[in-house]
């Protein structure tokens, strides 16, 4: 299964990893659309959160506490920041591996309203 996540995950594509796991990698988004742009990205290949399964329950719940953590790491917790899940191509979902966007860092409500949703 070697989707482009998947590569990085395995190293073969580069990128800049600000965490890692056994269960997660988090990366630098390579076209940021906020100051602070991360992609928080099981290891395991489920492409979307239509394909998330029962068995995948824990796995999520971890992904969440990976946002926190990586979200108080970088000092955005109390100021605020936002998840985003883009599912399907309708969804404007381009890499069939799940990911979460981690979006924030912006330093005035206007600059935090320009069109930047990932
Ligand atoms: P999606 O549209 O699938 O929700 O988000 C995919 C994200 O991956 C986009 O924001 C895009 O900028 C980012 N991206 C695409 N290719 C690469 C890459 O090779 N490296 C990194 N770090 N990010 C990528
Ligand atoms: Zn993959």
């Amino acid at each position: 299964m070697e989707c482009l996540f998947c590569k990085i995950i395995n190293k073969e594509v580069p990128s800049e990893i600000i965490y890692e796991n056994g269960k997660f990698i988090v990366f630098r988004d390579i076209n940021p659309k906020a100051p602070i742009h991360y992609l928080i990205c099981p290891k395991k290949h489920i492409i979307s959160v239509n394909h998330v399964g029962e068995e995948d329950r824990e796995l999520i719940g971890e992904l969440f506490l990976v946002a926190k953590k990586i979200a108080r790491d970088f000092g955005i917790s109390e100021k605020g920041y936002k998840l985003v899940f883009n599912v399907g191509k309708g969804g404007g979902q381009l890499i069939p591996h799940l990911h979460l966007h981690l979006l924030g860092g912006w330093r005035s409500k206007k600059e935090r309203d320009l069109p930047h949703m990932p």
